[in-house]
């Protein structure tokens, strides 16, 4: 291929995993570096919803055994989202029939991942942390790592998630903002016997019930239709809350041990319907943790060259709406698009660069508009 060398994608996530797919799949050399020491060596979250840029955007930059994979290893698809009263009364619904059994509706984040990792063995670098790049002489970039070593390569795509170092160092003006809103983010592992706990509907698809004012719990099944060895089918669990609502200080909040989480919750409920306390009480105390819910500042454009940005590294957005990854993936097919056009010799690498960011950067500040005007509703 001419036209276009060696990628360098700093972040392994779902954006940077898409992407690479796509870049391999074009005969593209790319190389990810990871922080992550290994695929499973955080709890990275629990369901996500995926939508029809989703899909499209899966279908664009996965080969088919790759999509089938993730296909398969999907959530059963759901067909309504709701909300509810704390006392369990339904406020709205609305259903979504003749999705086909091609559409992903929603994944494990986990299983996702390791699907977007299925034949990159060799491609994706774990323990490799960036932590800083430089423009050579000859025009390439060469990227360091906290571990030590480093790499070099034409063009680096910063996909390294909210706090990206790529980003700090391309767009040092850039602000995310801490929106004061914090999730506590568990499950409760679906079992013959757990499943009779849930009020009709809330086996499917996504229930917000809406709390106190400034918080509210977001509850939803995830049923593989093939469950990979070691997976449980599970009812998610996201509490969030203002920090006022939530009342306890952040300081404190990132040291409690789990259990000690799934005990806000719990006390935070205590006056809800005992169908609802049922499901929070039942939930697996170890699996709850933390997240500051936060937002990028939208950025006017700036000159564009070989190193670029994709998905929460440069729009972050409230995961009100579910449409973050969906919006990653987006980004991960239009630069796969750009960059192959460029190998082809049909335009130059920072041509393509500098299209790929014309259509990014409002799309994806548009999303986290959207994204916070949702939150703006749910939580005052
Ligand atoms: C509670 C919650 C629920 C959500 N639900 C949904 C949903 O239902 N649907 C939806 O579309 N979105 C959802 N989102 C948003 C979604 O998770 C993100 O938008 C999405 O993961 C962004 O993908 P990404 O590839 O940009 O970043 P990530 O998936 O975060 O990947 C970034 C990667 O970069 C790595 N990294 C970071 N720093 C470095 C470094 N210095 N060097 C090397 N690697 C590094 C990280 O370890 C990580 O693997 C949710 C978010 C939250 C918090």
């Amino acid at each position: 291929m001419s036209g276009l060398g060696k990628v360098l994608i700093s972040g392994g996530g779902l954006g940077g995993l898409a992407l690479a797919q796509a870049l391999r799949r074009g005969g593209i050399e790319v190389a990810v570096h990871e922080q992550d020491p290994s695929p499973r060596t955080r709890n990275q979250g629990y369901r996500i919803h995926i939508d029809g840029n989703g899909n499209a955007a899966l279908r664009a930059c996965l080969p088919t055994e790759v999509l089938d994979t993730i296909l398969r290893t999907s959530g059963i698809n759901g067909d309504l989202v709701a909300g509810y009263t704390s006392d369990l009364r339904q406020t709205m619904a609305q259903t979504f029939d003749g999705l086909g059994d091609d559409e992903i509706t929603h994944v494990d984040r986990e299983t996702f991942r390791r699907g977007l990792l299925t034949g990159l063995d060799d491609a994706v670098h774990f323990g490799h942390t960036l932590t800083d790049y430089r423009i050579t002489e000859s025009g390439r970039v060469r990227i360091e790592f906290a571990e030590g070593g480093g790499d070099e390569g034409d063009l680096l795509i910063g996909a390294d998630g909210v706090g990206s170092p790529v980003r700090r160092r391309l767009l040092p003006q850039a602000e995310v903002r801490d929106l004061g809103l914090r999730c506590l983010y568990g499950r409760m592992p679906l079992t013959a016997q757990t499943t009779t706990l849930l009020p009709a509907d809330f086996d499917r698809g996504f229930i917000w019930v809406a709390g106190e004012s400034g918080s509210g719990v977001g509850f939803a099944p995830q049923r593989f239709r093939d469950r990979p060895v070691g997976a449980v089918d599970y009812l998610m669990v996201a509490y969030a809350a203002t920090t006022e609502q939530l009342g306890v200080p952040d300081d404190r909040l990132y040291r409690l041990d789990p259990a000690d989480l799934w005990q806000v919750v719990t006390a935070a409920t205590a006056d809800w319907h005992p169908k609802l306390r049922a499901l929070i009480a039942h939930a697996d105390p170890d699996s709850f943790f933390p997240i500051t819910i936060r937002a990028g500042q939208r950025l006017e454009p700036w000159r564009s060259g070989p190193i670029t940005l994709l998905g929460d590294a440069i729009h972050t957005m409230p995961p009100t709406g579910g449409v973050g990854a969906n919006t990653a993936l987006q980004d991960a097919a239009t630069l796969a698009a750009e960059l192959l056009s460029a190998a082809r010799g049909e335009k130059s690498v920072l041509a393509a660069v500098a299209d790929y960011e014309r259509v990014m950067v409002p799309r994806g500040f548009d999303t986290v508009d959207s994204s916070l005007r949702m939150a703006g509703q749910l939580f005052g």
